[in-house]
């Protein structure tokens, strides 16, 4: 199974793409925590891409894709979850090209934009292992200042206020047409994206079956 799981920052796709992972076996790629660890490594992708993400703004089509060949490259026949990617209409033809035939299921988690607001301003991350704390959505909810692994608490500089505003606004003009792109070949299920995470699981779970 190939699984897309499109939806704002901040909807909470980090969140159901673990447990999904979990259920249903499948290999996790999120575009945005390989680009974090690319930073954190500094790495020649590193250093690229964080130009863009300080800025909230989307990482080049051509280097993400460049990424997305080589991983399913790698995990060849494996059965992958697909988080924060495609971004653009472009990687979403991309992928299609790469997929050759082979179609994917779309889940979109629908949630507010003063939502999206709430939960980033609330969201601390670990420095080391990405693990979330974030009281807006009960995940892990009293933040220690360190995480269960022994890793620093931080606020990502893409989860301050200017950032945030500049993310949704991108994921407006820019992600939004994907959801379309999907919608338009019947290949989309929205799922709301309020609750509780076990609630808008069990949402997911139900449109899988
Ligand atoms: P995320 O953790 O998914 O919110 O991603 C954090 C940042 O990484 C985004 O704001 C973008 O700058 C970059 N990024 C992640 N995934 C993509 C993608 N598929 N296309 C372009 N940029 C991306």
């Amino acid at each position: 199974m190939i699984l897309i799981l499109l939806g704002a920052p901040g909807a909470g796709k980090g969140t159901q793409a673990e447990k999904l992972v979990e259920e249903y076996g499948l290999q996790h790629l999120s575009t945005g925590d390989l680009l974090r660890s690319a930073v954190s490594d500094n790495t020649e992708l590193g250093r690229l891409a964080k130009r863009y993400m300080d800025q909230g703004q989307l990482v080049p089509d051509d280097v993400i894709l460049g990424i997305i060949r080589g991983y399913l490259k790698e995990h060849a026949g494996e059965g992958v979850l697909f988080d924060g990617f495609p971004r653009t209409v472009v990687q979403a033809e991309g992928l299609d090209g790469i997929l050759n035939g082979v179609e994917a299921r779309t889940i979109s988690l629908v949630v507010d934009d003063q939502r999206v607001i709430e939960r980033l301003s609330a969201r601390r991350s670990c420095r080391a292992c990405g693990r979330v704390y974030n009281p807006a959505l009960g995940i892990n909810p009293a933040s220690p200042d360190r995480c269960a692994c022994g890793g620093e608490i931080y606020q990502r500089d893409d989860d301050k206020a200017e950032t945030i505003a500049k993310r949704l606004s991108v994921y407006h003009a820019q992600t939004e047409p994907v959801v379309e792109y999907y919608r338009s070949r019947n290949l989309l299920v929205e799922v709301d994206g309020a609750g509780s995470p076990d609630e808008v699981f069990n949402r997911i779970r139900k449109v899988l079956t």
